[in-house]
């Protein structure tokens, strides 16, 4: 009899429920519960009551009860594991959804809440098993292509998420969701026009989508189509005068075009509506800067930095670009001073492998100090150095800075400019040192210590020096080894070990790991282990790899990033397939994919680009492995580097005939003109090397390139001409 009477209060408790009348719902149900307090429906349906009013706890409470009164209750593990979920309670909502599909493998709703937890914990590939087997449940379920297709889009499969993106569509064409995920996947492959077309479709459904117009704004900036990209952040703001991004842009569109109180205006107005953000005051210091109102301009600044600290250096990376948009209306005016000054004696030391010591890994004047010789400390103000300070305070040029002024030259972006801007935080340094170039007693705070020339691979522009996988080839070609094949900076490594640990313990902010081969070398494990055991994760990690491997001996260098929040590892990766394994002797490209696809699965987070060594071999293919990169999801388009090969010089793009020089001009201008953001670094970079190789006529080192070339071939069983033909010509003319 009482559990009749308790049937028909939950029959009635679910009515109300249903009607919205949910007072006399919870009622009804509290009467169930009188007659029979172990009825698992009617603690189902209270659960779903509190669950509708955002009740969570309550609702939680009552899942559980049920459960604990007849465990098979599917429905109760499902609502279980999705009110976990949004407690952040991952495990427990793992656990409950899996004991719901458990129960009940069909229940696609519960799948898919277990795909979108998988995502949130980041196991994409847990989470693409889930959508996918919705899909194979009902092949009509947009959402789970949607899903999919964002999941193989963070992946870096882009290919298979534009197709499931565009299956989304095809269910349902006004899912902004996918249409957002397509429009991120189309700009990160710098397929703009594609990505402006998925805008456009979007404001033709709905004029006033103002996110649409945001996006589609920025997308025409970056295509230098400045006064249409106003429309749209003004289009935007019409829609939502609050929108904070939208006026912040508009601000650094009329930065660009010098219209300083247009800029103000816009970053007031972020200002007031994000006064927690740093962008507003930057964006303020340089309009102020620009209208020459020096104290608002510090004022601006000052309020940047209590934000973040780091705002110095995004403010010395804005005037630098404000700095490069008036250089191409010719219009440049920089002290001297400014022209040579350069942070990395401050603050950096470099060691190579035969111990001496300089100021970056470029400088091309003699060693400043050797590090067998000196601590440290010492080393910070060797003779050499406290010169080359002064010089740089006086702004007198510096021979062995060659490189850096010749870049600037020819529109590359110097290291001497890229690291001002990184490391912007240390420019007080400077006002500390004394005239003629002493510096008190301040740590180094980048190293780029090379260990030894430890290499795995035989690359055609390296030598022994660099790679001790060389030697053996320069002996057989008669060339100079220095000492054995393995170099090494010490003597005495407990020696230098001493000396360092105290450097990083504290002081240091980044070490480049470069080769040799870092990731094959004992003592780069060595400084990682200290590290992770300091907890000292905030030490930046910057590598500069040959990418063949990243296991060594029982380590797993992905295991190890995972320890540190800022790891960024530049790949030397010359071309694709046959190409890069014949530029690099001992790559196996299959290699090389496989260890970016696991990155891009163990590691989302790690930074990623590519350095490529720009020499006569690749100049003509290297947009075409941009390209592919990109569109493969393996690199952001704007993560290339190029570096000219200038050593030997046979190698240089210089060397080129005149024909192949042409084809390689109208390969980089199509480049420019099809895939790349006409204001972006890659950019200017291929106009660089195209300015760069156009320079100079070194076409008379041709026959000794192809002598160099047939007999490394010989060597090494390969045919250069087989694997570029392009260059089989310059073959033939010097027979
Ligand atoms: S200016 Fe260039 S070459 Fe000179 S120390 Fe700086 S980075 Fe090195």
């Amino acid at each position: 009899m009482t559990s009749q009477k308790a049937e028909a209060y939950l029959q009635l408790g679910r009515s109300c429920r249903l009607q919205g009348r949910l007072s006399e719902a919870e009622t009804a149900l509290r009467q169930a519960l009188e007659c029979d307090p172990q009825n698992g429906g009617v603690r189902f349906e209270l659960g779903a009551l509190y669950l509708g009013q955002n009740r969570f706890i309550e609702a939680a409470a009552e899942f559980e009860r049920a459960i604990a009164i007849d465990p098979h209750m599917k429905g109760a593990h499902g609502q279980l594991g999705r009110i976990y979920r949004g407690q952040g309670r991952s495990s427990e909502a793992e656990a409950a959804l899996n004991k719901a599909l458990e129960l009940d493998p069909q229940d696609g709703g519960v799948r898919f809440e277990l795909g979108v937890l998988y995502e949130c914990q980041g196991k994409f590939l847990q989470a693409a098993v889930e959508f996918e087997k919705i899909i194979a449940m009902d092949p009509n379920h947009g959402g789970a292509y949607r899903q999919l297709g964002r999941i193989c889009r963070r992946q870096g499969r882009s290919s298979e998420a534009e197709a499931a993106l565009n299956k989304a569509l095809e269910f349902d064409a006004q899912d902004g969701g996918a249409r957002f995920e397509l429009c991120v996947l189309y700009e990160s492959q710098s397929k703009f026009l594609k990505a402006a077309a998925e805008l456009e479709k979007t404001i033709a459904i709905d004029p006033n989508h103002g996110w649409a117009h945001f996006q589609l704004g920025r997308i025409y900036r970056r295509q230098g189509r400045l006064s249409e990209a106003a429309t749209e952040f003004e289009r935007a703001i019409a829609i939502d005068p609050h929108d904070a991004e939208a006026h912040l842009c508009l601000g650094q569109l009329h930065l660009r075009l010098g219209q300083w109180a247009g800029a103000e205006a816009e970053f007031q107005r972020a200002a007031s509506l994000s006064p927690d953000k740093e962008g507003a005051y930057i964006g303020l210091w340089a309009a102020y800067r620009g209208q020459e109102r020096t104290v608002e301009a510090g004022a601006a600044l000052a309020k940047a930095m209590a934000i973040t600290p780091m705002s110095a250096m995004a403010c010395t990376e804005l005037w630098d670009r404000l700095d490069r948009d008036r250089a191409i209306g010719g219009d440049v005016k920089e002290p001297p001073r400014e022209r040579v000054f350069c942070l990395l004696p401050w603050m950096h030391l470099h060691v190579r492998m035969d111990g001496l010591v300089r100021p970056c890994c470029i400088w091309r004047g003699p060693p400043l100090a050797d590090i067998r010789a000196s601590s440290l400390d010492e080393l910070c103000n060797s003779a050499g150095m406290k010169a080359l300070r002064s010089d740089m305070m006086s702004g007198r040029p510096v021979a062995g800075c060659g490189q850096c002024y010749e870049d600037e030259r020819f529109g590359f972006r110097s290291m001497r400019q890229k690291k001002n801007i990184e490391w912007a935080h240390h420019r007080g340094r400077e006002r500390l040192t004394a005239p003629d170039g002493t510096l008190p007693r301040l740590p180094a705070v980048f190293l780029d210590l090379r260990f030894s020339n430890a290499c795995n691979l035989r690359c055609r522009t390296c030598d022994s020096t660099q790679s001790s996988a060389w030697a053996a080839d320069a002996r057989a070609l008669s060339m100079r080894v220095g000492g054995g094949p393995i170099q090494k900076p010490y003597d005495d490594w407990d020696r230098l070990w001493r000396q360092l640990q105290p450097l990083l313990e504290e002081g240091i902010e980044e070490i480049h790991f470069v080769g040799g081969e870092p990731l094959i070398m004992e003592e780069h494990y060595r400084i990682l282990d200290f590290l992770i055991a300091r907890k000292r994760k905030d030490v930046r990690l910057h590598y500069s790899t040959n990418f063949s491997t990243l296991r060594f001996q029982d380590w797993d260098v992905i295991g190890l990033w995972s320890h540190f929040r800022n790891v960024h590892v530049v790949a030397s990766l010359d071309g694709s397939g046959r190409r890069g394994e014949y530029i690099r002797k001992g790559l196996r490209w299959e290699a090389v994919v496989a260890n970016r696809e696991e990155m891009l699965r163990r590691c989302p987070d790690v930074v990623f680009s590519i350095a490529v060594a720009l020499s006569i071999f690749n100049a003509l293919h290297l947009p075409d492995f941009h390209r592919e990169w990109v569109e493969k999801g393996f690199i952001h388009c704007d993560a290339l580097a190029l570096n000219r090969v200038l050593t030997p010089e046979i190698y240089r793009t210089q060397v080129l005939s005149a024909g192949l020089k042409q084809q390689v001009l109208e390969s980089y201008q199509r480049h420019r003109e099809s895939f790349l953001d006409a204001d972006g670094i890659p950019a200017r970079d291929f106009a660089a090397a195209a300015r760069f190789m156009a320079a100079e006529d070194r076409s008379g080192l041709l026959p000794e390139f192809v002598a160099m070339t047939r007999r490394l071939d010989r060597l090494r069983g390969e045919d250069c001409r087989e694997v570029f033909p392009e260059l089989a010509a310059l073959f033939e003319a010097t027979e």
